[in-house]
């Protein structure tokens, strides 16, 4: 997927780990994703208690719990991208019906790496 930003430049999408691009969680749907987590985390331990006879399983079912959290429940309530133009900083913000709006900044002093990740320039694979 790419963007073509009015200024000129391309936003692609086509990988992990963009430093550009954030997912984002609605206030109102915290909760319920930390609910579905809490749930999961129960399920869990009730299936290592009663099916795990190992490590092995163990891992199994970890394993198991962790991709249905990712690919169920996080990727559900996160799934609504934002990306920011590295050019010129406008922010293209998904609603929740998937229809893409512009947010232009106020000025130049508005950083252009607002989505980098919480950990700065520590991040593990910083592009920057
Ligand atoms: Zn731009």
């Amino acid at each position: 997927m790419k963007i073509d930003c009015e200024c000129g430049y391309v936003i692609y999408d086509s990988s992990d780990c963009i430093s550009y691009k954030a997912s984002f969680i609605a206030d109102l749907d915290s909760f319920d994703l930390c609910d579905k987590v809490e749930e999961q985390i129960k399920k869990l331990v009730v299936n290592i208690e009663y099916t795990a006879s190992n490590k092995i399983d163990v891992d199994v079912l970890i394993e198991d719990t962790m991709i249905d959290l990712s690919e169920n429940i996080i990727d559900y309530y996160g799934r609504r991208p934002i990306y920011q133009c590295s050019g010129c900083g406008r922010l293209f913000v998904d609603d929740n019906q998937f229809h893409t709006h512009v947010f232009i900044p106020q000025d130049d002093s508005v950083p252009k790496n607002l989505l980098r990740s919480i950990e700065g320039d520590e991040w593990k694979f910083n592009p920057d």
